[in-house]
């Protein structure tokens, strides 16, 4: 069975169209679909029409688990899907417009060394309506400011669950669901070249943002796996052409490790790749994760690795990290699911 919210706003028609319904329903049922999270609710809307949707459709898309708040307001929400996966969401409130951090798959392929949510591989991709679930749950949930921000940084790499990341970004984006504007929209991505370079003509127009790390290929692979299969340099081209097809200054994403990525020689190196792109260097102080012993930096040295930056001529600032005491902050969300079952085996 689909999930409801799976639907888009063409394919919902067709579907109203083919139960010999008047058109009106389609926009109806989408303010239903932001609105509620369960069919009970729909009581304005004819009950042959929600048991034909309920006979083919699942309303609820993700039921809440757990939730932890962090000291700074940050909220980790745990969800379960319904086959039993379970999601990770971040809700960071913010003065000036609410952020919700998604994931787009259970677990993560990649393998990034200082990132939990690869530890255990890929499990699955999650569709376009779970994905737009873990906004529209979090947004109710925090009524009446709600969420003005979508941040795809959660578990899992958007640009390798491609199809549905972009259906989930004309879903959240259209006037009839949440319609949370283009520009407030982030993708961020490990680095898929063409998947990068094809984003704006199928339709994407927020902020990509590349987790780069480190400026040079022979180090960045002994950090990240992608970099085996793609350079910097083919990385940066990517940003290059994304940045002309939109007018929209990337951003460059760089984990701060202390004694790997932080001497004046990396500082050259970033301003070499990355000196005639218009982009800023968002330096983000390594979290601590159980599985990777890199070394997180001092806020002096930080700070003294943004100056030099800086000085260099780049566009740079050290990113403020939320929710790191619930383990909610960059890196720390993990395939809790793999977890679970790999203690029940050695229990
Ligand atoms: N899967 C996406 C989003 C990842 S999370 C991607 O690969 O880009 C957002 C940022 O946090 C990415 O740049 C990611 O590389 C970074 N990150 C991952 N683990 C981290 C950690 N332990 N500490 C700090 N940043 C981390």
């Amino acid at each position: 069975m689909q999930l409801l919210c799976d639907l888009s706003e063409s394919e919902l028609a067709d579907v109203i169209s083919a139960l010999g319904e008047p058109k009106y329903r389609v926009k109806q049922i989408m303010r239903h679909i932001v609105a509620y999270d369960s069919f009970a609710e729909y009581t304005d809307i004819p009950k042959r029409i929600v048991a034909a949707l309920s006979e083919k459709y699942i309303d609820v898309a993700l039921k809440e688990k757990t939730r932890v708040t962090a000291s700074d307001g940050a909220i980790r929400y745990l969800f379960e899907t319904f086959d039993g996966d379970l999601v990770e969401s971040v809700f960071l409130p913010h003065d000036y417009g609410n952020s919700v951090c998604v994931s787009c798959q259970v677990g993560c392929a990649m393998g990034c060394v200082f990132c939990a949510s690869g530890h255990y591989g890929l499990k699955r991709n999650l569709s376009a309506g779970e994905i737009l679930s873990q906004v529209l749950f979090i947004a109710r949930d925090r009524k009446p400011d709600g969420v003005q921000k979508i941040v795809m940084m959660g578990s899992g790499s958007p640009l390798a669950n491609y199809e549905n990341t972009l259906k989930f970004i004309k879903s959240v984006n259209s006037p009839n669901g949440l319609n949370i504007g283009m520009r407030s929209i982030s993708v961020s991505t490990c680095g898929l070249p063409r998947r990068m370079e094809s984003l704006a003509a199928d339709g994407f127009s927020g902020t990509l943002s590349l987790s780069l790390h480190a400026a040079t290929d022979e180090k960045r692979k002994k950090i990240m796996r992608v970099a085996e299969n793609y350079t910097v340099k083919e990385c940066v081209a990517a940003l290059k052409k994304y940045f002309e097809a939109t007018g929209r200054r990337v951003i460059v994403e760089y984990i701060l490790i202390d004694g790997f990525n932080m001497s004046d020689e990396d500082a050259a190196e970033l301003k070499k790749l990355l000196g005639g792109l218009c982009c800023h260097i968002n330096l983000i102080p390594l979290n601590p994760t159980d599985s990777c012993d890199l070394k997180p930096c001092s806020k002096k040295r930080a700070y003294e690795f943004e100056a030099r930056l800086k000085k260099l001529g780049l566009s740079a600032s050290v990113r403020r990290s939320m929710g790191s005491d619930v383990a909610g902050a960059c890196g720390q969300l993990k395939n809790r699911t793999a977890e679970a079952e790999q203690k029940l085996r050695s229990d």
